[in-house]
């Protein structure tokens, strides 16, 4: 047997999500305790899981970012010899703590301070947390590049764009089409979305997710963050980022080159496939997923995006356009949007009219130049949006 110092050190932040699960899913899949060293497990709400996960993996640290669930915690872990630990600074010592790969699958803005605690220590980040991409943009990818890490995308579109990119044909990319399924409403009129519940807009036609990212994919706002996102992973220009939506979700995405060229990835919607590839890049695991079927298939459909029925994707075009900390303004509108969504608060149609008034009205906000600004401005946007919220409330 491999000594203990040739196992991959690998940390979960947000281990508990849908993200999370399929992680420790592919680290068990490659061989589990035998080859990875789970350093840390963390969650939030749902310490019993937490506490199986980390027993399961045999995980050294167990966080709760939840500070009142702290005794929960201890008591479910009693006896194993793992830590227990709760609280924002306990998430970000989790981050620290010395591993090889970190995967990043907090969802929101409260993902970005442990990840970038992770990256500045050199770990390999492993980036489904799209939000702090959006958020910090190039200063995230800088950070990373001065950890001396490296920046793998697990979006399964980003995963897409990564594996269909060659290192030394960049300069041959004409353009990156990022796919959407389109969603639940893809052929619903703005009038059928006004009155949908989030139990209604979270039911996801292929993929099985997280609430954030299923709510987003109806209202398309993930499609948003998508391409923000891509413009600060593959450092493209706005123009050469293309949405097709594409209802089987087969196709991942596609790199557009210069000779006319198109390469795609395709697989079964499955998120297990981009995070064995990010967890095992450059290689390429065994996975037990599910393989395509092209004859049972049959076909693969697109169409155009609809910006009128989706203002999301007219957003993100402004944000990329306008540049600056619009996408940090855009991320941190539409998560208290959303959560206002969540709540009952406003409408489906509201998560929208709520980004694109705090975008204007901080159209003239200045670009951050550090993490500070970042935070700063990420709390301007949410207070901002905040005040649209409570106004839409009185009105209605
Ligand atoms: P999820 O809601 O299922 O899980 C979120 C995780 O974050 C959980 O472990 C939760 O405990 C933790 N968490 C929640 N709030 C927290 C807080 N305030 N502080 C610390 N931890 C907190 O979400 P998910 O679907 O797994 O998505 C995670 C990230 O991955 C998101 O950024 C999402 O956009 C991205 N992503 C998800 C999928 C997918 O298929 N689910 C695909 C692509 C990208
Ligand atoms: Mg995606």
């Amino acid at each position: 047997a491999p000594s203990d110092t040739n196992k991959r050190r690998v940390t979960i932040l947000g281990s508990t999500g849908s993200i999370g699960t399929n992680t420790l899913d592919v680290i068990q899949q490659l061989g589990g305790q035998d080859t990875f060293d789970v350093v840390a497990v963390t969650g939030n709400a749902n310490v019993a899981l937490l506490a199986e996960q980390a027993k399961a993996a045999g995980a050294s640290l167990a966080v709760t970012a939840d500070e009142r669930r702290y005794d929960d915690l201890k008591q479910a872990l009693a006896g194993s010899g793992i830590a227990a630990a709760a609280g924002r600074a306990a998430l970000l010592e989790a981050a620290a703590m010395p591993s090889d790969w970190v995967m990043a699958a907090i969802v929101g803005t409260a993902g970005l301070a442990p990840t970038l605690a992770a990256a500045r220590r050199g770990a390999d980040i492993a980036l489904a947390n799209k939000e702090c991409l959006v958020s910090a943009g190039s200063l995230f990818v800088e950070a990373v590049a001065a950890g001396g890490g490296r920046l793998i995308p697990v979006d399964s579109e980003h995963s897409a764009i990564f594996q269909a990119l060659e290192d030394d044909q960049r300069h041959a990319v004409e353009r990156i089409v990022l796919t959407a399924s389109g969603g639940p409403f893809r052929t619903w009129t703005r009038e059928q979305m006004a009155g949908v519940t989030a139990a209604i807009a979270r039911a996801h036609p292929n993929w099985s997710m997280g609430l954030k990212i299923s709510i987003g994919s109806a209202s398309m706002f993930n499609k948003a963050l998508e391409m923000i996102e891509a413009k600060h992973l593959f450092d493209v220009r706005p123009d050469q980022i293309e949405v097709v939506v594409h209802p089987q979700s087969v196709i991942h995405s596609m790199v557009g080159y210069t000779d006319g060229s198109v390469l795609a990835q395709l697989g079964c919607p499955d998120m297990r496939t981009a995070i064995g590839y990010a967890l095992t890049y450059p290689a390429r695991p065994r996975l037990n997923v599910d393989r395509l079927d092209f004859a049972k298939l049959a076909r693969l459909d697109f169409e155009a995006p609809d910006e009128e029925r989706f203002p999301a994707l007219r957003l993100a075009r402004t944000a990329l356009e306008r540049g600056g900390a619009q996408g940090a303004i855009m991320n941190a509108a539409e998560e208290t949007a959303f959560n206002a969504f969540v709540d009952g608060r406003i409408g489906f149609l509201n998560m929208a009219d709520i980004a694109e008034l705090v975008m204007d009205a901080m159209a003239g906000w200045p670009a951050a130049t550090t993490m500070e600004d970042v935070f700063a401005t990420d709390a301007e946007a949410r207070r901002q949006a905040g005040e649209v919220i409570a106004k839409m409330e009185m009105a209605a």
